[in-house]
C-alpha cells in the first residue's frame, strides 16, 4: 500500500490510525480539511478513529512534513497533503469554502517587492478573504 511507503519516508512508523487518516486525506473530495472534517469522514467510512487520534495524527503528519496546517482567520485550523506545489488560498468568509490558485504575475510581483526592500524571498503565504458575488 503506498500510505505504508508515504508514512515509512516521512519516518513515521506504520499505524492502523496513520494509514487511515492519510488515505482520507488523499481520497476525499475536499483537498483542504479541518481535524472534525477528517473525523467525521472516517465515520460515515465506518472507521473508528477518535478525535483526539485524529488530532495527535495530523500534528504528528505536519511535523513530519506530511501536511501543511493553514491558520484561516474566522475558522478552524485546516490540513492538505503537502504533496502538491506551491499555490496560494482563497477562502470564502461566508461558507469556509478554500479555493486554490496560482498566479504568476502575483508570484513575480512579491519577489520583485522583496528585493526592492533589500531581501530576498524565503516563503509566502497569501490568502484572499473572498464572498460569492451575488
Ligand atoms: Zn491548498
Amino acid at each position: 500500500m503506498s500510505e505504508n511507503n508515504e508514512l515509512r519516508k516521512a519516518g513515521l512508523k506504520v499505524t492502523l490510525p496513520r494509514v487511515k487518516i492519510l488515505q482520507m486525506l488523499d481520497t476525499a473530495e475536499q483537498r483542504h480539511m479541518s481535524a472534525e472534517d477528517v473525523y467525521k469522514a472516517l465515520m460515515e467510512a465506518g472507521e473508528d478513529v477518535g478525535l483526539a487520534t485524529v488530532y495527535r495524527v495530523l500534528t504528528q503528519f505536519e511535523a513530519s512534513g506530511l501536511v501543511t496546517r493553514h491558520n484561516f482567520d474566522g475558522g478552524h485550523a485546516v490540513f492538505e497533503l503537502a504533496d502538491s506545489g506551491h499555490h496560494d488560498h482563497m477562502v470564502c468568509v461566508d461558507t469556509g469554502e478554500v479555493i486554490e490558485f496560482m498566479d504568476a504575475d502575483i508570484e513575480r510581483r512579491q519577489k520583485q517587492i522583496v528585493e526592492e526592500h533589500g531581501f530576498e524571498l524565503v516563503n509566502h503565504n497569501l490568502v484572499l478573504y473572498v464572498r460569492k458575488k451575488p
